[in-house]
């Protein structure tokens, strides 16, 4: 883990607060976030590393299918709120750790839980939902980058204080770099555990999964005796105000709850996010493909394929005018770039091949897409959306399938 002291005493000149992507709540950064993601990677490593010797990860298959299942669902719903986070290495593993109750999920998406939620509180689908989606917020919501940024500038100021003192720093130094291992370990601030508390528990209800656990799920907690390594109750304190707080959520959520399980649950596919974390590509055959398509399980992610996706947009845009929908589909999918018009297509196939719920996926990340220069496809330089006019005709169209 590299930090380097000199650039982040700049930083403390140069960066302060900056606004929360989630909840505009102004934060303390003084590190990108992709530094932070960086960062975590490693301490991701090292923290399963001694777990991984003794085969302890993943050695329950029929525990790890039900958290791939959980997570998958999560992070689909974690991606619709922030789409570049499709980019992210999503993985998540199974810790043989029946005395702790715990799961971590650090910025960029690398995920554990321990196996003392389920064999010591026997959590049920739901209530994991709830641990895992309240983690994923905090992810989501750049808390790890906030963490790090105080414990940093704590160390900033000893390191100071050391080079005055005539140490060499490095002895601080060090002290940094376990800092920043360590944060997320630490507890988050009591703002960012209320943020993590309201939208863990939408992702979760987005997801298919009861917002009634939330509560009940602290309940248990509360309930269960705790005792092991960085328990759950040790950063998350069970205040009175705190469950008042979920309870109350609950039955806000709960629209949301039900609709989500009116149609077939969307689930990110986790193996392909792995294969790209560890460098392996498995290759995916154009039938798997159009399958994950018509599930509402697309991902595109290709970030070179910008000038690929160019050039095929006269084929594109010709195809949706002839409502050829299954070639649209697989030739937006094996391009894979995303951009608001490639949503929108999708979008349009799938509710033409009669599947909207998949639909309704699609044109909300072309809506979310077309408010960001990068990926919308009306640019200052020119117009690759085909004579489609975005947000709005997706707009109009998720309109239309929500009346039915
Ligand atoms: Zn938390």
């Amino acid at each position: 883990m590299k930090l380097h002291l000199g650039s982040l005493v700049l930083a403390v000149g140069l960066a302060g607060c900056a606004n929360n992507p989630m909840t505009g709540r102004s934060q303390l950064i003084l590190l990108s976030e992709s530094q932070v993601i960086a960062e975590s990677a490693q301490a991701y490593r090292q923290e399963l590393a001694p777990w991984s010797k003794q085969g302890k990860i993943d050695n329950d298959h029929a525990l790890k299918a039900r958290i791939d299942e959980i997570t998958s669902r999560l992070i689909a719903q974690a991606i619709r709120y922030r789409p570049d986070t499709a980019q992210w290495a999503w993985q998540v593993a199974v810790i043989d750790d029946p005395k702790t109750l715990n799961a971590f999920c650090l910025p960029g998406g690398r995920m554990a839980i321990y196996s003392g939620l389920t064999e010591k509180l026997h959590a049920s689908d739901d209530e994991l939902a709830q641990v895992m989606g309240h983690e994923i917020a905090h992810a989501l919501a750049n808390h790890g980058a906030e963490k790090m940024s105080i414990g940093l500038a704590a160390n900033v100021l000893t390191g100071l204080i050391g080079v005055a003192s005539g140490d060499n720093g490095r002895r601080n130094q060090q002290v940094g770099e376990l800092a920043a291992l360590l944060a997320w370990q630490l507890p988050n601030s009591r703002e960012a555990e209320t943020e993590a508390d309201k939208i863990g528990i939408e992702l979760a209800a987005r997801a298919g999964y009861d917002p009634k656990a939330a509560p009940a799920l602290w309940q248990k907690m509360l309930a269960a005796e705790g005792g092991g390594r960085f328990d759950w109750l040790s950063t998350h304190p069970a205040s009175e105000k705190r469950m008042a707080y979920l309870a109350a959520l609950a039955p806000q959520m709960a629209p949301l709850y039900l609709e989500a399980t009116r149609h077939p649950p969307i689930r990110f596919a986790l193996a392909d996010a792995e294969s790209k974390a560890t460098g392996k590509p498995v290759p995916e055959t154009a039938p798997a493909r159009f399958d994950r398509f018509k599930r509402g399980e697309l991902f595109l992610d290709c970030t070179q394929c910008g000038p690929k996706f160019d050039a095929h947009a006269a084929q594109l845009a010709q195809l949706y005018r002839t409502r050829d929908w299954q070639a649209l589909a697989t030739l937006v999918g094996e391009i894979g770039h995303p951009r608001d018009i490639a949503w929108y297509y999708l979008g349009v196939a799938a509710e033409g091949l009669g599947w909207p719920a998949a639909a309704r996926h699609y044109y909300e990340l072309a809506v979310q897409l077309a408010q960001n220069p990068d990926s919308a496809c009306h640019t200052p330089a020119g117009d690759q959306c085909g004579g489609v006019q975005l947000p709005e005709q997706a707009l109009a169209r998720l309109a239309k399938l929500r009346q039915r």
